[in-house]
């Protein structure tokens, strides 16, 4: 099957997070591209935001966001919040707290991989990172590759960072409950991202949208760069089942074999998009 484009993606990151293009150049890739409407969502920051709407302007619609990191019995979650007011104090003070969380993850993380035999990892992941950046996993995994410790970022993930490895720490974030009422204070729609990716049982996995609909959420991702026809076509069921808005994003971070801006977003049809909603009227979607 030939590869779709989307010209909507509604989830991507920059080096405000793990990312590997600054704001601007991902608006240049994205504008290259030939997307109409691009979301900038970095982990628990929207530092990029102002840079990636200068470069936008008038070529390219950016959507303010970010991709909050929650829990939701025992797990993490991620939220991204679309069309937020970048500068609500609730969400200054939020995002500050989860900066807090980050950097003592980050910290205690780096003090692991040291004892696995390398130097000074949290000042070498910071100084990757930049000024004022959240360091992610991803941040890690890229830097571990980098040490050539492992054969990819991916490897570096499974081989130290994930769920059982020797540096893995595990970080309180705040209940998905209490995320979502930050960005529904903060003029944002929260949307659950990538949900098939939390490895879940499908009576699981309902329960967590029960959950996130109570809660207040309002729209889920069913459609994601790398993703299998029959798993897209059952979000779109529970989009439907939940009366949600459907989001879709390729969750970009670096140039590589499987993700790209606006690649594979296909839209199942009959169902409600975000961009309908009337937090998106002055970003001009058809
Ligand atoms: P964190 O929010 O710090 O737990 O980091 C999550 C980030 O780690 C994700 O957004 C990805 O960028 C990255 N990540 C997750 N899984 C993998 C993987 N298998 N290989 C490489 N990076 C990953
Ligand atoms: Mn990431
Ligand atoms: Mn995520
Ligand atoms: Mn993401």
């Amino acid at each position: 099957m030939p590869a779709y484009f989307s010209k909507i993606d509604l989830h991507s990151h920059s080096t405000a997070s793990d990312g590997a293009f600054t704001p601007t150049a991902l608006v240049e890739r994205a504008i290259e591209r030939g997307l109409t409407h691009l979301a900038l969502t970095d982990h628990d920051a929207v530092l990029g935001v102002k840079e990636a709407q200068e470069a936008a302007r008038g070529r390219l619609e950016l959507i303010p966001g970010a991709e909050l990191s929650a829990t939701w019995e025992n797990k993490q979650i991620h939220i991204a919040a679309l069309f937020l007011d970048i500068e609500s104090p609730i969400l200054k003070e939020f995002l500050d707290n989860q900066k807090t969380l980050r950097v003592q993850r980050a910290m205690e993380i780096g003090a692991k991989l040291d004892k696995q035999g390398f130097k000074n990892s949290y000042e070498e992941c910071v100084k990757r990172a930049g000024e004022g950046a959240s360091i992610t996993r991803g941040n890690y995994a890229r830097y571990i590759f980098e040490m050539g410790r492992a054969q990819s970022a991916d490897d570096a993930f499974n081989s130290y960072l994930k769920k059982g490895k020797s540096c893995y720490v595990k970080t309180n974030w705040p209940d998905v409950k209490d995320v979502v009422k930050v960005i529904l204070q903060s003029g944002g729609v929260p949307v659950l991202a990538h949900p098939k990716r939390y490895i879940l049982t499908n009576t699981k996995l309902r329960a967590l949208m029960e959950y996130f609909k109570d809660a207040g959420g309002v729209g889920i991702e069913v459609s994601s760069s790398q993703m299998r026809p029959c798993d897209r076509d059952y979000l779109a069921t529970l989009c439907q089942k939940y009366d949600f808005y459907a989001s879709l994003g390729s969750d970009f971070h670096a140039v590589g074999p499987f993700r790209e801006l606006g690649l594979n977003l296909l839209m199942p049809e009959n169902l409600k998009h975000v961009w309908d909603l009337p937090q998106a009227q002055n970003y001009h979607f058809e």
